[in-house]
This record gives structure tokens, sequence and C-alpha cells, in this order.
């Protein structure tokens, strides 16, 4: 298992704003207009969010949909910011991107997810950056890959990048999906797990890719006790240039927020008795799923032993078929979902043939 990372970080904090959770960035996928820019600011300013998002350069995968304006609406998130007091964030992908950011006072940037999924530009990026204070909040890579991820993190921090933070906005899959990018949570809890320190804010719009969905998203990134969230908001989402599907009214945003449950990350006192005892519990249950594990793979080496003697073949496709078929409709009884019978006993079945093999004195490749 890979250790966590010790990165030079600074909490990602800013003047006037407490340290509330979740912290919430709203605004727009696009600048479209000053008008559409200051409306839907304002209205989001009144709900107490203090970060303003949109875009102005706009990764698209076709070339003749709509790109953004460009730095031709850089000046109209100057305007939100003189209007409402808000900070502004953009994307930035290029070292333009980022010059022109930078003189036009945008107040946090952040890389997209195509972006970080390529090295060289992260770190052209980051060579751009080396000695200002901005922060930088980087999405992860399209594809599910965490080391991606985290070396794109890592490339700002040594570039001296220290108020970081990570958004979650799911990965593309080819397979179908009800999602437009596939949350994969294990994905940021493992990043979060390699740096602790790092806040993670979740993008439910990105993941969604509709209105359906984005409080269910939103509360589990709660649950998990993510930083913040980053939403797409318009003052007319239906008619918007881009992402029109998923983006919310400032209203539809109060709402979602207000129906949001914020867990607290530590037990209170009163609990902490009851949450221990609990803790115990699943620590002597986990030790019982270690046994039995050991058990199984000394079984295990036993078949191993006997195919070897009679010259049976390690792989008995049925067999494995039979199993998996039984043990998920077990699970379905137990209310343990298809996904984690499959993940379970694909990895037990793995390390199976691993002690057989062993024990057979083959190379598993060979199978
Ligand atoms: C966006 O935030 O509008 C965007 C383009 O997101 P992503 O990089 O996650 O696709
Ligand atoms: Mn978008």
């Amino acid at each position: 298992m890979m250790s966590t990372l010790k990165l030079e970080l600074e909490p990602f904090r800013f003047d006037g704003m407490s340290d509330e959770r979740p912290m919430v960035i709203a605004g727009p996928c696009s600048a479209e207009s000053e008008m559409q820019m200051v409306e839907t600011a304002k209205q989001i300013a009144a709900l107490g969010i203090k970060i303003f998002r949109a875009g102005i350069w706009k990764p698209r995968t076709r070339p003749n949909s709509f790109e953004g304006y460009g730095s031709k609406a850089l000046p109209w998130l100057k305007s939100v910011k003189e209007e409402t007091g808000m900070l502004i964030a953009t994307e930035v992908a290029n070292v333009k991107h980022v010059y022109e950011s930078l003189k036009a006072g945008v107040d946090i940037l952040w890389i997209g997810a195509r972006t970080t999924a390529n090295p060289f530009s992260v770190q052209e990026i980051a060579d751009t950056l080396k000695g200002i204070d901005i922060p930088v909040m980087i999405k992860n890579p399209v594809n599910p890959d965490v080391e991606l991820w985290i070396g794109a993190i890592e490339r700002l921090n040594s570039a001296g990048i220290r108020r970081l933070a990570a958004i979650h906005r799911g990965f593309s899959t080819s397979e179908k999906s009800n999602y437009r990018n596939e949350p994969n949570w294990q994905i940021p809890i493992e990043l979060k797990r390699r740096i602790p320190e790092l806040p993670m804010i979740t993008d439910p719009s990105h993941i969604c890719g509709k209105r359906a969905g984005l409080l269910e998203i939103s509360q589990k990134a709660m649950d998990l006790n993510f930083s913040g969230l980053i939403i797409e908001t318009h003052i007319n989402p239906d008619e918007a240039m881009s992402d029109a599907a998923q983006q919310l009214t400032p209203s539809a945003l109060g709402e979602l927020l207000h129906q949001l449950i914020i867990r607290n990350a530590e037990a209170e006192n009163g609990s902490l008795a009851t949450l221990e005892e609990l803790r115990v519990d699943i620590d002597k249950n986990d030790d019982l799923i270690m046994d039995i594990l050991e058990i199984r793979m000394k079984i295990a080496e036993q078949i191993g032993q006997y195919k070897k003697e009679h010259n049976i073949s390690i792989l008995q496709s049925k067999r494995w078929d039979s199993i998996l078929q039984k043990r998920t409709e077990i699970g379905f009884r137990k209310g343990l979902s298809n996904e984690f019978i499959e993940t379970v006993f694909k990895a037990i079945h793995e390390e199976s043939i691993n002690h057989q093999t062993k024990v057979m004195g083959v190379n598993k490749e060979h199978l």
C-alpha cells in the first residue's frame, strides 16, 4: 500500500471567509455576457456564497461548439468581483490563460479534467506560476487514475503553490451509465488517504450531467467529510450556451444547500462511547474476516496440491462462474450489492489462484 505523501501545503483559506463546511463555489459553466454574469453572481452572493466560478476558455469535445468568449469575457468576471465582492475563479489550460487571468485579477485558478490528464500542460502551467501566490484547484483527470491526479498536484506544489485543493468531477467510462462521469468514490477517498490535508471539493454538476442527482452526490460528498462543492449555476439554465442540462438556478441551488445534512467530522463526547464500542465490534469482525481468509487460502493450497498430483489446470471457469453466481444470490439476500460481492470474490479468487500457483510451481502468466 502506498504511504501518505508529505507536501508543503497551507490551508485553502481566504480573507474574510470562515472555515464552514461545505465551502461552496457556484457560477455558470461559461461566461456568456456581463449581464448573465453579474445577475447570476448577485443572486448567488445573496445565498451567502463567497466564491464565483465561470469558464472563460471552454475545452469542448467537438470544435464547432461554443468554446467560451475567451479574453473578452475577463472584464465580466472583474465586474462580478466589483459588484458583489465575491472571489472569482476560472479554468486555465495554458500559459496564455494563466497570464491573462492573473492580469485580470482572478483570485483562484482551476485546472480542468482534460488538462490534468496531460503532464506536459500541467508542468507548463506550474512553471508559469512559479513565485506567484495564488490558490489552485486541480480537477481529477478524465481517466480514473489517482496517480495522474496526484502527479498534477505534486507538479503545482513543487512550483511553490501551497494553497491547493482537489476537485472531484467524476471519470469517463465506456460503460453505459446513469452519470455523465462516473463518481468512482474510491479514487477521491484514496487521494484523501494519500494527502490527508488536501481539501476535496466535489463537482456534482459534471458528475451528473443533469439536474437529477445533484443533491444525492452533494450529500454523499458531505457524508465522506469532503470540504466543499462546486456547482454550476445560471440565471437561465435552459438557455445556457454550455452544459444547459446540469445547471441550477440560484434559487434551486439555495434549496439544494438547505436540504444538505452536514455531519460532524468527529464524534462529539456524548456519542463517543457508543462509537468506540461499535468500532471495537468492527475490529473484531475484521479480525474474523482475516482468520477466515487465512483458512480459505490454506484450503486453496490443498486443492493446488491435489491438482498438481492429478495434473489438472488451476483455472476451472465453470466452477468459478458458479461460485460467483451463488455468492451474488446469497449477497442479495443479505443486502450486499452485486458489485460489492463481485469485487470481493474476484479478489479472493485471484489470491486463491496465486496460492495454488505457488504450490504447483508454475507461472501465472501461463494459465
Ligand atoms: C467546467 O468546470 O466547466 C469544466 C469544463 O469541467 P471539467 O474540466 O470537469 O470537464
Ligand atoms: Mn461545465
